[in-house]
């Protein structure tokens, strides 16, 4: 194990930055919190670590006694035409972030800590994971859920923290967690924004200068998208009127901006409009594709 600061824990205090690699370096440590009676929380991510992930990291800090981050790009979860290869990685620039945010372990593994040669068990979503995102980006939501329930299960944290940046994935986490009894009460985290509305995310440095000044018309068109939808209009015409908003104001393509049931993602009003619904989108600006979403008041 290594560790970025000096460990002068004996009677229970914070430590420091710790690092592990395996599956049973982590097991070990969380194990000896749990022995003495610490609370445990967990933040899966990809690293290339923002403001975003931060929030995530610091909700986890503030309620738990000891805080996990994990720091996996997981190729399963990447089509075969996606950025894995050119993904932004920054592992000692995400330590040092880790470390300053209060971060006490960070597990790190590798890809075949992570995969044992033969591994052949993957977790899916029927339904929920196969709609909007699921539709865009084939297999996405396996290779998550698949991930996402094998760090759960690995970590054996009490609570672990999802933004609602990604509000589908958060769905399928806690459906996932649901369906296979894992006990971690999954936690979402509201979406970190730039002062000009834009979502953060790991995927904007890949933005040119002119695509950056162009991107917060995502959020802004989800905001006249919840407005009508709280104004009765009908999603149909929302989404005809959403599309062109995109773009006119220059984005590429648009994958979908719609309005969803807020907990089930079926359409909205299915199941009555009293119910909350929320508003979700994807859209290519040059080669980049941004998500994002809000509720719809
Ligand atoms: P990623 O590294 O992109 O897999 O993200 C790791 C976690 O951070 C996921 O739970 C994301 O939903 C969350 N996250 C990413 N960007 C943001 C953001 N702008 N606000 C809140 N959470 C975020």
């Amino acid at each position: 194990m290594m560790t970025t600061a000096p460990m002068t824990d004996d009677q229970g205090s914070k430590k420091g930055l710790e690092i592990v690699r395996t599956v049973a370096d982590l097991r070990q440590v969380v194990s000896s919190w749990h022995k003495d009676g610490l609370s445990v929380g967990l933040v899966p991510t990809m690293g290339a670590l923002h403001a975003g992930h931060l929030a995530l990291i610091e909700q986890s800090v503030n309620a738990m006694d000891r805080t996990v981050a994990t720091l996996f790009v997981n190729p399963k979860q990447f089509g075969p035409n996606e950025d894995l290869d050119t993904y932004p990685r920054d592992e000692d620039g995400d330590r040092d972030k880790l470390s300053v945010a209060g971060t006490d372990l960070l597990f790190a593994p590798s890809a075949d800590e992570m995969y044992a040669r033969g591994n052949s068990t993957g977790v899916s979503v029927a339904g929920l994971g196969d709609i909007l995102e699921g539709e865009f980006r084939p297999g996405f939501f396996d290779g998550v859920a698949t991930v996402v329930a094998k760090l759960l299960i690995q970590a054996g944290a009490d609570t672990a923290y999802f933004g609602e940046k990604d509000y589908q994935q958060l769905l399928v986490i806690r459906r996932l967690a649901r369906d296979l009894d894992i006990p971690t009460v999954i936690e979402g985290v509201a979406i970190v924004r730039a002062d000009d509305g834009l979502a953060l995310s790991s995927r904007n440095a890949y933005l040119s200068d002119e695509e950056r000044r162009i991107a917060p018309a995502l959020h802004q068109t989800l905001l006249g998208a919840a407005e009508k939808a709280g104004a009765g209009e009908d999603v149909a015409g929302i989404e005809a009127w959403a599309h062109t908003q995109l773009l006119d104001a220059g984005f590429t393509s648009v994958d979908y901006l719609t309005v969803r049931d807020a907990e089930t993602l079926e359409a909205y009003g299915a199941l009555g409009k009293d119910r909350p619904a929320r508003v979700l989108a994807a859209a290519k600006l040059g080669s980049t594709r941004l998500i994002d979403n809000i509720p719809a008041e």
